[in-house]
């Protein structure tokens, strides 16, 4: 089909361009037809023009312009013209001029679409997917992208500009479980036998240290086949990274220049030239969880000692069992009511994580608690209120149990008092390190044992004599980087040593004989000469929906799976056929019908 092609796009007139002649190129974004003229917003991915098809216009663009409906592909050639200042639409980058059509084409029309493209679509999230082309022409979809565009951009420049490698690794590789279940690919050349879909390039990225490139980086896709659970999805990208003969601190400045650049370049924010520092312990017993958000204050303050001393039989059964207490400030608000209701929900959201109450009390004139358990703190007035530095109008809430318990539970409460309470402002961006991590936890449901991050984290030189007599004690030199309250990387300095790495193999519960038909390739490549090595995979989905002010990663990638798995727009995933079954010597067993 011969069409006009654009000379110009549909955001960048102005009045400068009073009298020339232009071609746009573009999809009918509105069309409003006023006696006979039509006005139509004409819509690229640079922006929108006013386009008028009046009255003077050619018999034959009359006629074409009453076809139009929303969303057709067009070509229009037309004269720019300056609008009379009282016409100017402030609103529009292009408003200072519209565009008087002389010819009209169209290059392909459009069904009625479920949705109207629009700054944000309001509709429901699996049409906005079935649809996703569309749902990605909205102004607010199209933003998104290029932010992760800019975003990976501003990475790679930085990167390259210190002496790192993009190298890219396979995604067929050995099933070496990472902590999540593997996707698994039959081969069709070796019946029974499959390759696996990386968890993340991390055993790959180790031995690219032993071949000596220390510095490398990749825009990598991870997959996991886990449960669809929240805001999940079973493919992620994560800035891959590893670097040789470094030690903990050198990863963290690297990251935290490297974030410096690019929120600077892509967002024009200044972030502060070093992130707080946390260790797990303080992270915890301080905020009550190891992501806390540093956009606000509200920190869990230990009650212990005055608990011990009130008349509160709950508080002092715990501290006797050796549990703690501590109590959280919540501060007066002109918009949230401190009545029974909202202290239900805030309790309720303490439950989540087993809390078995929340007690509370307010703080009165003159010093005075009021209600609540504050009838078993007489006498300790001055005392608890100076603690939690609180005023009149402020409420003091307290859990008591074990202490991750009470973490955890109070915690919880914390960040739902700063989401009522509006605590924080949303255009923040607080970064902070989490350090000192342990190294494993217990798995109560497989009775062992199992790394906390990942088996190939190094311990931290002091727990090397006790890591088999008191593994819940070992604390590894692992690193979180935290943002907004979201994990959003985590890495660590590495075993390079192949006895060392046996040992946590072992107390993973993956004896020797397992170990070397596991994880054999990389224990080889140990035995020549791997150096000293460290890295960190911060994730690009999570970072740019918190740069871009979203809650959801699926605002930040242009084809993402539904909250089932699903893929609505292509339906995968899909049954295949008997041919391609037999090719891979598959047998399907259906699960068995319930009931
Ligand atoms: N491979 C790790 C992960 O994906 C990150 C790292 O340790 O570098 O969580």
């Amino acid at each position: 089909m011969e069409y006009k092609q654009r000379t110009v796009t549909c955001g960048e007139l102005r009045k400068a361009d009073d009298g020339r002649l232009v071609v746009l190129n573009g999809w009918v974004h509105r069309d409003r037809n006023h006696g006979g003229i039509h006005f139509i917003n004409l819509r690229d991915r640079y922006g929108i023009t006013q386009v008028v098809v009046g009255e003077q216009a050619p018999e034959e663009v009359v006629r074409t312009a009453e076809k139009l409906r929303v969303e057709f592909c067009i070509a229009v050639e037309g004269i720019v013209h300056a609008r009379p200042a009282s016409m100017v639409n402030a609103e529009m980058a292009t408003g200072e001029i519209e565009v008087e059509v002389t010819s009209l084409q169209i290059l392909s029309t459009c069904d009625p679409v479920p949705f109207l493209i629009d700054e944000e679509s309001d509709a429901k999230e699996d049409t906005r997917l079935r649809y996703r082309y569309l749902d990605l022409r909205s102004n607010g979809m199209q933003k998104r992208i290029k932010l992760r565009h800019d975003f990976v951009k501003a990475i790679r420049d930085y990167l390259c500009g210190r002496g790192f490698y993009e190298i890219e690794t396979p995604t067929l590789i050995r099933s070496t479980p990472e902590g999540a279940r593997d996707f698994l690919v039959p081969s069709r050349i070796y019946p029974g036998k499959f390759y696996a879909l990386p968890q993340s390039p991390q055993l790959l990225k180790q031995i690219l240290m032993v071949s000596g490139f220390d510095k490398y980086f990749q825009i990598a896709r991870c997959y996991r086949d886990e449960d669809a659970r929240g805001d999940r999805q079973l493919e992620f990208t994560q800035l891959d990274l590893e670097m040789s003969f470094v030690k903990r601190d050198d990863v963290l400045l690297l990251m935290e220049q490297l974030f410096g650049y690019v929120f600077e370049r892509t967002m024009d924010v200044k972030l502060p030239e070093h992130f707080t520092r946390l260790s797990w312990h303080d992270a915890m017993n301080t905020y009550g969880v190891d992501k806390p958000d540093l956009r606000y204050g509200l920190p869990l303050t230990d009650v212990d000692d005055l608990a011990k001393e009130s008349t509160f039989g709950t508080f002092k059964a715990v501290l006797e069992a050796g549990g703690c207490v501590k109590a959280l400030r919540a501060p007066a608000s002109d918009t949230v009511a401190f009545t029974r209701k909202y202290i239900t929900e805030l309790e309720d959201a303490a439950k989540v994580y087993g809390a078995k109450g929340l007690a509370w009390m307010k703080i009165g004139s003159n010093h005075t608690l009021e209600g609540g358990v504050s009838k078993f703190f007489v006498g300790q007035e001055r005392a608890l209120i100076d603690r939690m530095e609180a005023n009149e109008g402020d409420m003091i809430l307290f859990v008591a149990d074990q202490w991750k318990k009470t973490c955890n539970s109070l915690g919880a409460v914390r960040i739902k008092l700063a989401r009522d309470l509006k605590l924080f402002d949303p255009k923040d961006f607080a970064f902070c390190w989490i350090i000192d991590f342990p190294l494993f936890e217990f798995n109560e449901d497989r009775g062992h044992w199992e790394a906390a991050h990942h088996m190939f984290s190094m311990p931290q030189a002091q727990y090397l004599d006790t890591l088999e007599s008191d593994p819940g004690s070992v604390k590894g030199d692992l690193y979180d980087l935290v943002l907004n309250g979201y994990e959003v990387a985590s890495g660590s300095i590495r075993i390079h040593d192949i006895e060392l790495q046996k040992r946590i193999f072992r107390i993973c519960n993956i004896p020797d004989e397992e170990s070397e038909v596991r994880f054999g390739f990389l224990l080889n490549a140990f035995r020549y000469g791997p150096p000293p090595h460290g890295g960190i995979a911060p994730g690009i989905d999570r970072m740019v929906m918190i740069m871009a002010g979203q809650s959801s990663i699926k605002e930040v990638i242009a084809f993402p799976k539904n909250t089932a798995a699903v893929s609505p727009m292509d339906d995968a995933p899909s049954y295949v056929d008997q041919n391609q079954l037999d090719e891979l010597h598959l047998i399907i067993k259906q699960p068995e019908q319930k009931g």
